[in-house]
């Protein structure tokens, strides 16, 4: 239950509420995981006019604050379309338009696409305070555990990596029980990221070159068992999906040379 409302006007009056000792108070980005889980009552601080929702290109990199909407994401030039394409697989369009970048970040899970890609691309959070910059590989396995802040304000990911995606669901709008991204830096840098199983997508491999990317899908997933795959299907396809993700970005190249 919501027992306190606040609209703070900017990140540092947002900041300064959620660091408050007496009372808890929440960041609310789009509502639509708060609004499901009610919890206790407990008091909001509403970021949408805190100025968190600019989406812009610095350097080799693209910088998305974290009330940006997954619709506003879908609309930007410079956002890769694998971004969009995974946004349009995982999220319905009154999903889109509501939800914020931060919030889909904080409680998706392993069968989120969206997150699975923007790991492969390598994704840098900053919180706040401190501007305390970390990145998504090192924050995803202990996000439940502690945050490195009260406040997420921008996530940064590359532009210029080809990234593409595979995924294996049992229809074309379920979610996921496999998912994998690949990303390729111009210096052959390769990042390997697998999605679907687990609390949270994670990198199978993350080296100078493509070599072994097979071998690292297959052992990062070789004990992914639930309800929804075995283990032996899991690591197995990922492994195959793997190699094809590789050998869409080698098409790519050649496309664009
Ligand atoms: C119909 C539907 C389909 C869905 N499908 C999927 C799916 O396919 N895959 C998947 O992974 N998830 C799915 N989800 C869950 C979805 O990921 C969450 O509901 C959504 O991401 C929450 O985003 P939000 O902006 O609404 O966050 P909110 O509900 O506002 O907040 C979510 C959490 O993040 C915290 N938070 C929000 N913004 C910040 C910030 N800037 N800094 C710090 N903390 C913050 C909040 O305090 C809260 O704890 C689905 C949800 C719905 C309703």
């Amino acid at each position: 239950m919501i027992k306190e409302y606040f609209r703070p006007a900017n990140v540092e009056e947002a900041v300064q509420l959620l660091t408050q000792e007496n009372g808890i108070l929440k960041p609310l980005g789009g509502g639509t995981y708060l609004s499901r889980h009610p919890g206790d009552a407990y008091g909001i601080v509403d970021l949408q006019n805190a100025g968190l929702n600019r989406i812009e290109s610095r350097g080799q990199r693209i910088v998305a604050g974290a009330m940006a909407r997954l619709s506003d994401l879908l609309e930007h030039p410079d956002v890769q379309d694998a971004i969009k394409e995974a946004i349009l697989l995982d999220a319905s369009l009154n999903i889109r338009n509501a939800v914020s970048l931060g919030g889909w970040l904080i409680s998706s899970d392993a069968r989120s696409t969206f997150s699975t890609v923007l790991l492969a691309l390598d994704a840098t959070l900053v919180w706040e305070p401190d501007n305390n910059r970390v990145r998504m590989g090192n924050w995803l396995p202990l996000r439940a555990e502690e945050t490195p802040g009260v406040l997420l304000t921008e996530v940064e990911w590359w532009l210029r990596p080809r990234v593409v995606f595979e995924v294996v669901a049992r229809s074309p709008k379920d979610r996921p029980t496999l998912i994998v991204a690949a990303a390729q830096w111009e210096s052959g840098r390769t990042r390997i990221v697998l999605g679907g199983y687990g609390a949270a997508p994670i990198v199978a491999m993350d080296g100078p070159e493509d070599r072994g990317a097979d071998v690292a899908a297959r052992d990062a997933y070789y004990e992914a068992e639930d309800q929804w795959a075995t283990a032996v299907y899991r690591r197995e396809v990922a492994s195959k999906l793997a190699l094809r993700c590789l050998d869409r970005i080698d098409a790519l190249k050649e496309s664009e040379a």
